[in-house]
């Protein structure tokens, strides 16, 4: 049980160090390369880090589970043997993972778009108007807890080998930020290209932050291509122009300041 306590413990203070750095360095990146952009929005990520933070407790109850239950049980299908399976199953394991996650997360996501569970569980993550790098782990408890338990769970069902278990929370990582940093990392030629007509990146989440009623998936549009839930890409610098158009407006609108 104490073992259970103290990986569940570890846990949250790995998801969430991992939090700090990886968003603290995009934002940072941000500033460098968008002088501006998060400009007046210093209250909303100050909110946005404290729900990350407690949803980093609650990541690290089912991981340090998981962890608990590979390490002293034995029980779950991570493997460090890597003839254990034929190599190629190391890449395709890496998408099942991510397709499974994907598929989870935009049926939920939908769920929690109707008006009840949207007031209870995903308000709290739509309060980031637009999104900054920290809102990567902005979300309700409630939905804390349904993002928690995926990889812990499929770690049960789907064979991994622990790299590329490393490689799946890498990507979790990563597109988690760079979906919500208000501008686009990738190269215009895979957003624009036919890969960009399958993967997700910031163009289409923030779309999804503007709309809210499309654009639902993760790592894919596959989902919201099949179900007609796709609008297509969002254009970040033309809504960061008009926000910052909206502020000199707003600045230039008070008394004193004409
Ligand atoms: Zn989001
Ligand atoms: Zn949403």
């Amino acid at each position: 049980m104490t073992a259970l306590l103290l990986a569940a413990l570890m846990m949250t203070l790995i998801v969430g160090l991992r939090y700090l750095a990886v968003s603290g360095a995009f934002a940072l990146i941000t500033r460098r390369v968008r002088p501006g952009l998060y400009a007046g929005l210093d209250p909303q990520i100050r909110r946005e880090i404290t729900w990350s933070l407690l949803s980093a407790a609650i990541y690290g109850v089912p991981a340090g589970l998981m962890a608990w239950s590979w390490q002293t049980l034995g029980w779950t299908r991570i493997y460090t043997d890597i003839d254990a399976y034929p190599l190629w199953w190391l890449p395709l394991s890496v998408l099942a993972y991510l397709f499974a996650h994907d598929s989870w997360f935009y049926w939920t996501h939908r769920l929690m778009h109707r008006p009840r569970w949207f007031r209870i569980a995903h308000a709290v993550h739509h309060d980031s108007r637009p999104p900054t790098a920290w809102a990567a782990m902005s979300f309700h408890p409630v939905e804390a807890l349904t993002g928690a338990v995926v990889i812990p769970s499929l770690v049960f069902i789907i064979p991994i080998h622990v790299s590329m278990l490393g490689v799946v929370l890498g990507i979790m990582t990563l597109m988690g930020v760079t979906n919500h940093m208000g501008w686009e990392i990738f190269p215009r030629a895979l957003v624009h290209g036919p890969a960009g007509r399958w993967l997700i990146t910031a163009s289409h989440h923030q779309r999804h932050h503007e709309q809210y009623r499309c654009n639902y998936g993760l790592y894919f549009r596959v989902w919201d291509r099949l179900c007609g839930t796709d609008q297509g890409l969002g254009d970040l610098d033309a809504s960061a122009r008009a926000r910052a158009e909206r502020r000199a407006a707003g600045r230039g609108g008070k008394p004193g300041h004409a």
